[in-house]
């Protein structure tokens, strides 16, 4: 169950945990449009920081942008309520979450004319895939669902009604005894998990799923630049599911599931089965510039 916290931002007021409601006819709940934010806050040495706050806003108003959403607060508007939010509940470590929705008013398709609402949650959320997942590696399964067509979803934009194509693959994957789905794209390549980016390591590259059918991931995208400043190459470029098989080293990426290493997928270990030196390294980098114990990636953090 959800640990809850004091205080919840909706449409520019705190209120408590508890009033934080929606009316059962908000258009977002019967046609799963809504765009959201994963965001985390790390208890760093000089006090509790967001990471990349600034990129997550611009995401979310990227998203909106691509539903034709207004959102009705500013950019700044909106990156002062998450830190007010954080603030409010006095939390030090968190996960965030914004979430602007199409609120009740009309029914039907269209949402011409309805409100859009904007909220914004903390929680404390540890490791997603578990502690055990993110020190020793999970165990994935190409799922039998495949990440819709790039003319279906808009990949670049963050919404909730994705995540029932992601649901499908969890359950899936959880019902037959693994930890998390591997999704295919349209083409048969490999995509992405349900909530987190995927890169493999074979003979020293680095490899990530291109910009297609994935979403843009904040982590992805810090992970490029840890392993680019570290030396290694880095390449977006697609992949089959066998050279997941025989790569030496996998893992996922994600606000979330932050930088968990894969140690099987279909039955197959991947490399020695337990995370590999390169994921072991970019994982520290990782944990070394999120909680500010790395001065080179202070930039990246904004401080309560
Ligand atoms: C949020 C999300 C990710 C991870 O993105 P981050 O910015 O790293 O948190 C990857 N894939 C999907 C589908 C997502 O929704």
């Amino acid at each position: 169950m959800i640990e809850k916290t004091d205080k919840i931002w909706m449409d520019g007021k705190l209120v408590a945990w508890d009033d934080a409601k929606v009316h059962v006819l908000t258009h977002s709940l019967h046609y799963g449009l809504a765009i959201f934010e994963g965001i985390r806050c790390y208890n760093c040495k000089k006090g509790p920081a967001i990471f990349r706050l600034n990129e997550h806003v611009k995401r979310f108003f990227d998203s909106a942008h691509i539903f034709n959403m207004e959102i009705p607060h500013s950019r700044e508007e909106i990156t002062e309520a998450i830190l007010k939010t954080v603030k409010a509940n006095r939390m030090k470590e968190c996960y965030i979450r914004p979430l602007a929705y199409i609120g009740y008013g009309v029914m039907g398709v269209s949402s011409a004319g309805s409100s859009i609402n904007v909220s914004i949650a903390v929680w404390p959320w540890g490791a997603y895939l578990g502690e055990d997942g993110l020190k020793n590696g999970i165990r994935a399964k190409t799922s039998s669902f495949i990440r819709g067509h790039v003319n279906s979803n808009m990949s670049m934009a963050k919404v909730s009604g994705y995540y029932v194509n992601s649901q499908l693959a969890k359950q899936e994957a959880v019902a037959l005894g693994y930890d998390e789905a591997i999704l295919l794209d349209t083409e048969g390549y490999v995509s992405e998990a349900t909530g987190a980016n995927i890169f493999i390591v074979r003979g020293g590259v680095i490899k990530t799923t291109p910009l297609t059918s994935i979403l843009e991931g904040i982590t992805r995208n810090t992970i490029m630049e840890l392993a680019k400043e570290s030396g290694y190459e880095v390449r977006e470029e697609r992949f089959t599911r066998d050279e997941v098989y025989i790569a030496d080293e996998a893992f996922l990426t994600g606000t979330a599931a932050e930088v968990t290493p894969v140690k099987e997928l279909d039955g197959r270990t991947v490399g020695q089965g337990k995370p590999g030196p390169v994921t072991k390294k970019l994982q520290d980098a990782f944990f070394q510039a999120v909680k500010g114990k790395s001065r080179k990636h202070e930039r990246w953090l904004s401080y309560l």
